[in-house]
């Protein structure tokens, strides 16, 4: 992020234009959105926009811009259309402290001025570092488009109603109270009844919150997904932006998290690959200190909460402490793998049945059904399996497995830097040492990539 967003106030503080035709002109009606003080420099205005700063009373000065001007100013835009007089009043302007914005010149500014969806007091700015003014522009359609018109008066009441609303307790009680205000009563009201009743309701609705019950605090054990912010439900969506706090693990990537509030309070558990990890009692007690503080708690697994995920152990230790909890379930590693290389876990006359299965349990390396496992046409997704291949390999081929199985590795399913590998049952763990993976790793036996896929091959690492 080069250029960092704020909001100016610009109340009663000097703005220079200087230039003339349509630039100044849309930079004139722009800022006369706001409470500055404008000045405009034209020597020689064209007719709209003298007309214009007539229209927007806007004092014009038939003149160039002198360094005495700029004196105090808070912002100045260069809007000449004419590289040596923008050089000229960026000049002034920096040698008297101000920033400045040539208009259309991305080099010569000192802040950009965002595309604005305006439903003031609500304002949307939208940046691209001047990499795609279309990109820009398009989201700014979109976001009109979408947002009601009615956003504006609903805002500007609530504004005025904030310190009525400090007889709520700070934090969720209040959140509660502005998001049924905005997404329930206030538009309802608006459309009903309009804007002069919206103040009356909102002290009705205060009455109403003030007198509720405390909301006691609950848990959402949510499966994130396998990375991909994208692949997450609409439920985990919702439940993350509601979220006090956030207990995540490891595997939950920071794209994800991101999208909780600002605000939540965020507890990293669990482990990355053999590095100790935090005991399972500190994650259930975080989880029913929080929630007993009347906290709105979502546990963040990776995947989905129910795959190797110590769910009923959290969810015991929470129904032991008489705390609420539900479960919302998410694509675990497997699916996402299976769909990264365009293959079907189950097939008519393949596989009738799927295994996932860790490769590791509490003493050591798990046993399986090795039998059933290493039939022709077996499919298994092995979690955790990076260091148990050569013990898998062996009890497999020992079990009668062929050699030749296909067997792929999918490394950051879903993310960005996800990698495939394809490999086979007797190369195994050969392969996965040269793979020399960093991040969690699935392993599909008895599956390859559908080389139908035209996108795919170039994705593939093979070891021959
Ligand atoms: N609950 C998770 C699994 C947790 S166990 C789920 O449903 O996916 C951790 C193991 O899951 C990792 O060692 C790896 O084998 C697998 N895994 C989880 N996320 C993964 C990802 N994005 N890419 C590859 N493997 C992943």
């Amino acid at each position: 992020m080069q250029h960092f967003p704020i909001f100016l106030d610009l109340a009663d503080r000097p703005v220079v234009i200087a230039g003339n035709g349509a630039f100044a002109l849309a930079k004139m009606r722009l800022l006369s959105k706001t409470q500055a003080r404008l000045a405009l420099f034209a020597p020689v205005p064209e007719a709209d926009l003298e007309s214009a700063a007539v229209e927007l009373s806007v004092p014009l000065h038939r003149r160039s811009v002198e360094a005495a001007d700029l004196t105090g100013a808070a912002l100045a835009y260069a809007a000449h259309g004419e590289a040596a007089a923008d050089a000229r009043l960026a000049g002034l302007a920096r040698a008297a402290g101000v920033i400045v914005n040539v208009v259309d010149n991305l080099e010569a500014s000192d802040f950009i001025t965002p595309a604005i969806v305006d439903r003031d007091p609500v304002t949307i700015a939208i940046g691209t570092e001047g990499a795609a003014p279309v990109l820009a522009r398009k989201i700014k359609a979109d976001l009109e488009a979408t947002l009601p018109v009615a956003l504006g008066p609903l805002a500007r009441a609530g504004k005025l109603f904030r310190p009525h609303a400090e007889a709520l307790p700070q934090g969720r009680a209040r959140r509660d109270f502005w998001a049924d205000y905005y997404f329930n009563t206030g538009p309802l009201v608006l459309a009903e009844a309009g804007e002069e009743l919206l103040d009356h309701a909102l002290h009705a609705l205060l009455d109403q919150h003030l007198n509720a019950a405390t909301e006691p605090g609950r848990v959402d054990l949510v499966g994130a997904g396998p990375g991909d912010p994208e692949l997450m439900t609409l439920k985990a969506r919702r439940l993350l932006d509601g979220a006090d706090v956030v207990i995540h693990d490891h595997l939950v990537p920071a794209a994800i998290l991101e999208l909780a509030r600002r605000e939540a309070i965020f507890v990293a558990v669990g482990k990355i690959g053999f590095a100790p990890s935090t005991p399972q009692e500190e994650i259930n007690a975080a989880m029913i200190e929080h929630a007993q503080a009347g906290h709105r708690v979502v546990r963040l697994k990776g995947g989905d909460a129910s795959v190797f995920g110590r769910l009923d152990e959290e969810t015991e230790a929470l129904s032991a402490a008489g705390i609420d909890w539900a479960v919302t379930p998410g694509i675990t590693a497997a699916s996402a793998a299976a769909a990264s290389i365009g293959a079907s876990l189950t097939r008519r006359g393949r596989n009738s049945d799927l295994r996932l299965l860790t490769a590791h349990d509490v003493s050591g390396f798990a046993d399986h059904d090795w039998r059933a496992l290493a039939r022709p046409g077996a499919v298994a997704a092995i979690y955790m399996g990076k260091r148990a291949a050569r013990f898998v390999q062996g009890r497999l081929l020992m079990h009668g497995a062929d050699g030749q199985t296909p067997v792929t590795l999918v490394e950051n399913v879903s993310r960005p830097d996800q990698r495939i590998v394809t490999s086979r049952l007797d190369r195994l763990p050969q392969d996965i040492a040269d793979a020399a993976f960093a991040g969690p790793v699935i392993t599909l036996l008895g599956l390859a990539p559908a080389r139908a896929a035209a996108v795919l091959p170039a994705l593939i690492e093979e070891f021959a």
